[in-house]
């Protein structure tokens, strides 16, 4: 995806701070952190949204969850918690049309999200 801007940081053109990779998958650093561990997982393969999500992409989402585990090992915060989030549409305020998953941790999260 020529503009995309996630797949930019997979190809390497704009840098990001990352912090796991595999053959499918890059966590790194959000450049505007809401809590003291903020990470954002992507696919490297562009896909738009959580809406756009297909059954033949099983691999790749399996690949996301295990790399948020691992993200979540790495920065020690397995055993006190974290939240995984993915914001989907206008509402949720989902800025960036590369799907990503927001790994936050390191405070106390509040519930519900506002
Ligand atoms: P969304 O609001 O779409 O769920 O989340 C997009 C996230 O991407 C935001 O938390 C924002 O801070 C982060 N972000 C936007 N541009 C960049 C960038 O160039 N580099 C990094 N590392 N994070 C970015
Ligand atoms: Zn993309």
């Amino acid at each position: 995806m020529g503009d995309c801007l996630f797949c930019s940081i997979v190809s390497g053109k704009i840098p990001a701070t990352i912090v796991h990779e595999t053959d499918k998958t890059i966590a790194f650093r959000d450049v505007n952190p809401r809590a003291p561990v903020h990470v954002l997982v992507i696919p490297k393969e562009h896909i738009d949204s959580l809406l756009a999500i297909k059954a033949s992409h099983a691999d790749i989402i399996a690949d996301i969850h295990q790399v948020v585990q691992a993200v979540a090992r790495q920065e020690k915060v397995d055993e006190k918690g974290f939240r995984m989030v993915v914001n989907n549409g206008k509402d949720s305020g989902q800025a960036v049309g590369h799907l990503h998953y927001h790994v936050l941790a390191g405070r106390k999260l509040g519930w519900p999200p506002g």
